[in-house]
């Protein structure tokens, strides 16, 4: 059995970009999905493009977390970058639109909590702007009338889960990646040589090994002996009717969980992280669905009387103080992570990009060693 240089673990947008990359410098790459590719995470999420530190935590957790997290940040900015150069790369539309994102406080001390947050975000490099009251209403007339401001980002935006991963996978396999679906490991030996993968279809060998495994990569780590604070949970995204184009923003609120904007096609996406229910797979939860909507309608008034056409629910890999777990695994050389919670969809190219360049043996051009694993 020949060797593949590199098998990636997980047919998500972090697999499928890692398996462009590899394959475009020239690496002899294998893609194993258990099922099918972008059918997770990647291909359910609510297709933000986030870059300021998600308020949720910030109030749970403080601002000396925010201070820790903010090392993420340039992480971020340079997905962003990478996304904004992708679809001329990869030859094919991925709907990204980069026209800011309205972070809207619920009251005056939240609008203070975002002027605290937004000093520390600004230290490590990121462009955010703080609206006042006649701001919001000269520039997002739109927005409810009683929003105390706003913290704009004016680099965040969305582009279109459906696309991303088939396009990197279709990439990939043009550079001579080979991608098996039905495929899941189900066990993995290693020795000084390298890697041997189990799956039903066969063994597969490789001199490293790329954790994409989103969810679910808890349980592939724990394969090689790895013990990873990872873990799924349900969540859940809406989205309406067609509408004539209105909001040009990614929007976000201090009061509740909410994420929100609208679509080319003009169908308004709302989520932001209600839970979803367990029935062995993630199921929409009403009482969420309900809430999560009378959130946006309170922010978006003219989403009164819209039709929900669709709600979805996935499991979202999660970490609990939101760090990703990224490189090569203490102990077990050639094992590398490819793990980005809550937000993953938006690190996914620049992140995945960097770790196949620590994987070859490249510079990477983002230093990704803050979210090393502890040996
Ligand atoms: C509802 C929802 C909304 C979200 N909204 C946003 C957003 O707006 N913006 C944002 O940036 N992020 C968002 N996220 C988070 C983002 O979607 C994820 O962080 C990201 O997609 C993770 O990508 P991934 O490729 O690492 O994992 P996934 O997309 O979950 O892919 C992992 C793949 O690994 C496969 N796999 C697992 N185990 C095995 C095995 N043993 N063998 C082979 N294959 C295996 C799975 O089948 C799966 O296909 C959201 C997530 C959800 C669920």
């Amino acid at each position: 059995m020949k060797p593949f240089d590199l098998i990636v673990v997980g047919g998500g947008l972090s697999g499928a970009a890692t398996a462009y990359f590899a394959s475009r410098r020239g690496a002899r790459v294998l893609l194993l999905e258990k099922a099918d590719l972008n059918l997770a995470a990647s291909g359910s999420n609510a297709g933000s493009i986030h870059a300021q530190i998600p308020f949720e935590p910030y109030r749970a957790l403080g601002p000396d977390w925010a201070e820790g997290y903010a090392a993420t940040i340039p992480l971020f900015m340079a997905a962003i970058d990478r996304w904004s150069r992708l679809e001329a790369e990869l030859g094919g539309s991925l709907g990204v639109s980069t026209k800011g994102g309205l972070m809207a406080a619920a009251s005056d001390a939240d609008m203070a909590d975002l002027e605290r947050k937004a000093a520390i975000e600004r230290r490590a490099g990121l462009p955010v702007e703080l609206w006042d009251r006649g701001d919001l209403a000269r520039r997002a007339p739109f927005l409810a009338d009683d929003l105390a401001g706003a913290a704009f980002c004016p680099i965040e935006g969305k582009a279109d889960p459906f696309l991303a991963t088939p396009l990197f996978a279709r990439r990939a396999m043009d550079h001579g990646a080979e991608i098996r679906r039905n495929a899941p490991v189900q066990a993995i030996d290693h020795d000084s040589d390298g890697f041997v993968l189990e799956t039903p279809e066969g063994r597969f060998a490789a001199r490293c090994v790329v954790n994409a495994a989103g969810a679910e990569a808890a349980r592939v780590a724990a394969m090689v002996g790895l013990d990873i604070a990872l873990e799924g949970h349900p969540i859940q995204v809406a989205v309406t009717e067609k509408r004539p184009p209105l909001l040009p923003y990614l929007v976000y609120y201090t009061g509740e969980k909410l994420t929100l904007k609208q679509a080319a096609e003009g169908g308004f996406l709302i989520g932001g992280g209600w839970p979803a229910r367990m029935r062995g797979a993630p199921w929409v939860d009403p009482v969420s669905l309900a809430r999560n909507l009378a959130v946006a309608q309170l922010v978006l008034p003219a989403l009164s009387g819209a039709q929900i056409v669709r709600s979805w629910a996935a499991m979202v890999n999660g970490t609990a103080d939101w760090h990703p777990i990224l490189g090569e695994a203490p102990g077990v050389p050639g094992f590398y992570l490819n793990l980005v919670p809550w937000m993953g969809f938006t690190a996914a190219p620049a992140v995945s990009e960097a770790l196949v360049d620590l994987a070859l043996g490249l510079e990477p051009a983002l230093d990704l060693s803050r979210f090393f694993l502890a040996a």
